[in-house]
């Protein structure tokens, strides 16, 4: 039999020093205050690098209107990821039968019925049809501040894919200029920012899990335009790197499907960058160890710990 030491993976340090905290799902687990600590400082760091830009700050639960997604196309790109929230519905007679179910061990949940809501997947997804009711996009167009919890249904035991987890995005709106040169200055700032850091990450054009066979063509086409850059660093391996910080360029996707327009009358553009929130401080766990009393005076200085 193999030592506790050989065997043990990143996931398991980090239930053994409770900083995440299992729940019996693959990707739904709890935070740690210390875990909890981390991420604050990052996202004070992340508000301090963006702060100049003065983007307006918007804040959604972690889910949304269903219509709004159904318009999304989200559906049609990745419907493996997707989560929507069902509900019981039914009267007395239909609660009796449930609880039979239940204790007969049967799939209680068929009788449940979709809610007009479901699950957040990225945090600009609700925004777009707010900005658009707001009217035409000002001359120098907008910039929102966001950060939610999102889902994707994508069970794994790397403890940097979770089911539940939060991304801080800064979107952009206006003219391609804008938001092309938004996405270009959100490139750099993400690198200085994770070399205040001291972590080692490269750069890379990158694609989203495009669905099915017409996916395969999505995702080439998103590479061959360099929509999408992702910031990589090693977290559960050292050959596939995660991607912790993404820079997303929808040309007028959002803008044609929920009616954003510039004043000059064009289809608005949009552009994203997304930070996520509990790969940065799985990074540090992992770069600097789990006993944050030994991480470096300079880091704990960063990050206000
Ligand atoms: P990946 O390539 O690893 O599947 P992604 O490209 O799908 O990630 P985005 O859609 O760009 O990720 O999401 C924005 C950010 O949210 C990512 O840069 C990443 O840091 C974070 N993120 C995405 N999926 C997860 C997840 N399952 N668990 C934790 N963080 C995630
Ligand atoms: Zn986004
Ligand atoms: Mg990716």
């Amino acid at each position: 039999m193999l030592a506790k030491t050989e065997t043990a993976t990143f996931l398991d340090d980090l239930f053994d020093t409770g900083l995440l905290i299992e729940t019996g799902v693959d990707g739904l687990y709890g935070r740690s205050g210390l875990f909890e600590a981390i991420g604050d400082g990052f996202q004070a760091m992340v508000t301090r690098y963006g702060a100049a830009d003065e983007p307006e700050v918007v804040r959604f639960p972690p889910a949304m209107s269903r219509q709004v997604f159904e318009k999304s196309g989200y559906m049609k790109s990745f419907p493996q990821l997707a989560g929507t929230v069902h509900c019981f519905c039914g009267n007395p007679a239909d609660h009796v039968s449930l609880l039979q179910t239940i204790e007969q061990g049967g799939d209680w949940t068929e009788g449940q019925k979709a809610s007009e809501i479901v699950l957040t997947p990225a945090a600009c997804y609700p925004l777009y049809p707010t900005a658009a009711k707001r009217g035409t996009l000002p001359d120098e167009g907008r910039l929102f501040d966001l950060m939610s919890y999102c889902f994707r249904h994508e069970p794994s035991q790397d403890p940097a894919r979770q089911q539940f987890f939060r991304m801080r995005e800064f979107v952009r709106m206006g003219t391609p200029e804008q938001v092309t040169e938004f996405r270009a200055s959100w490139l750099e700032r993400g690198q200085a920012l994770i070399a205040e850091l001291g972590l080692p990450f490269t750069v890379d054009v990158a694609n989203d899990p495009f669905f099915g066979r017409t996916g395969k063509m999505l995702a080439v086409n998103q590479r061959d335009q360099r929509l999408k850059f992702e910031l990589l660093i090693a977290i559960e391996s050292e050959e596939k790197p995660t991607a912790c910080l993404s820079f997303n360029y929808h040309q007028d996707h959002f803008g044609k499907t929920f009616g954003l327009t510039t004043e000059g009358g064009e289809v608005g553009h949009t552009a994203c960058v997304g930070f996520g929130h509990e790969r940065v401080i799985l990074a540090l766990l992992k770069h600097y160890g789990t006993n944050v009393d030994r991480w470096p005076a300079s880091l704990r200085h960063s990050l206000g710990l």
